[in-house]
């Protein structure tokens, strides 16, 4: 018997993620810890705080009070409605509850809006570097991923032209996916960039689906929804989640915001997969909704701290250079002076210092010579993480081979 294509061909496949996939350091350092070594896991976007008590106080409520069977399949609709007057006050653009369809985490909605927006084959472009699971998302639902790079001296903000070049060489494309502030590269993009991609959608007739689920942690600048640019709301989908802005990843919790009759129809789509996300689930996101900012600031503020950590620790040398930091719970380090790809860098880190780090390029081509450090363990641990990092870095550019010019 033969199983489908589309299945077998998920990950690894021909496509813009073939090749080394710099995933081996993660799940070497996973089997170091499962053996008993102290790893420092600087690896994944998990933070080092769990839930808060009174979310998960809320939970339980919910399920004692009964609301442990089939919850509504849009999602409940105070829920829903909490959500849409989020978005209208974060980005002014009039906002309903039947414009959210609430999903189990980012994840989900990142596999929905590319499922309504992309027939087989159809050209969906996605921004290199890029967030792991992207082309094999794009693959489930039978789309062509199609990566549009970006450059570290550009701070890995997109260009107008090399998306009309990718466009082209694809031969046409569906939709374009974009997260600002970005996985992996911390970047937040610029107004300018967000206009140039909204006008590349409009000359295009583009599905823009934009992946914001790292909307509450800005340390530089301001996060702009391009939902909120003239002519875009009628084809932009956005995603959102309770993982990163409430410490909730567990909860598989998020939602998508997209034109009226598109969020109808994935409610169809929900309907044959899901049929929705647990109601004490759903009433807990609703409560930590309801506890407003505060709380958001609360789970973003040791990343900020560590952000500031690493500024000041990065400074005092010049061996590895940060992309400046505006956003998002991770480091992204040019190694390039030390002779090293990135796949050497996390592989030799880990084994001489015990610290596991993601080689960038797992998460595209376009972040080779670069690491991706987590800021996710206690600000003392970082600090002496980030100290030891650079050393080894220094030692690794001592000893690497003068650049031949
Ligand atoms: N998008 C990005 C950019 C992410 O980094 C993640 C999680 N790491 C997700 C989407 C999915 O998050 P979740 O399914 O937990 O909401």
């Amino acid at each position: 018997m033969q199983l489908s294509k589309r299945i077998m061909g998920l990950t690894g496949g021909a496509g813009a993620d073939s090749g080394d996939d710099g995933w081996g350091v993660f799940y070497r350092a996973r089997a170091m810890v499962a053996a008993g070594t102290r790893v420092t896991e600087l690896t994944i976007g998990e933070h080092d705080i769990g839930t808060r008590a009174d979310i998960l106080d809320a939970m339980h409520r919910a399920a004692r009070a009964g609301h442990t069977g089939y919850a509504m399949v849009p999602g409940v609709q105070a829920l829903r409605r909490a959500v849409a007057e989020r978005v209208t006050a974060r980005t002014g653009v009039p906002t309903t509850a039947d414009n959210v369809l609430i999903t189990p985490g980012g994840q989900a909605a990142l596999f929905s809006t590319h499922h309504a927006t992309c027939d087989e084959g159809d050209g969906a472009l996605f921004i290199d570097p890029y967030y792991a699971t992207y082309p094999g998302t794009l693959r489930a639902v039978g789309a062509r991923p199609i990566a549009v790079p970006t450059r570290a001296r550009d701070e890995f903000q997109p260009r107008g032209e090399v998306i009309e070049d990718s466009i082209a060489r694809a031969g046409g494309a569906q939709s374009l996916l974009i997260n600002s502030p970005n996985n992996p590269t911390g970047t937040v993009y610029s107004r300018k960039t967000l206009e140039t991609i909204a006008d590349t959608c409009r000359t295009h007739d583009l599905w823009l689906i934009s992946d914001e689920v790292y909307d509450t942690q800005v340390w530089d600048g301001h996060h702009l929804s391009p939902r909120a640019l003239p002519g875009m709301v009628e084809r932009t989908l956005v995603i959102g989640s309770m993982s990163k802005s409430h410490a909730m990843t567990g909860s598989r919790v998020g939602w998508v915001v997209a034109p009226v009759p598109v969020i109808a129809l994935m409610i169809d789509l929900a309907t044959h997969i899901t049929y929705g996300v647990p109601g004490y689930i759903q009433d807990a996101a609703l409560f930590a909704l309801g506890q407003g900012s505060a709380l958001e600031e609360e789970v973003a503020a040791p990343f900020a701290r560590r952000r500031m950590i690493a500024i000041e620790a990065l400074a005092g040398q010049n061996i590895v250079r940060h992309v400046p930091l505006k956003g998002a719970m991770y480091l992204m380090l040019d190694i390039r002076a030390t002779g090293l790809t990135g796949i050497d860098f996390a592989n030799a880190l880990l084994d001489r210092e015990r610290i596991a780090v993601m080689p960038g390029e797992s998460f595209g081509a376009a972040a080779a010579g670069h690491v991706r450090v987590a800021m996710t363990v206690a600000d003392d641990d970082f600090r002496n993480a980030l100290d030891r990092l650079m050393r080894f870095a220094a030692e690794a550019a001592a000893a690497a081979p003068p650049k031949q010019t």
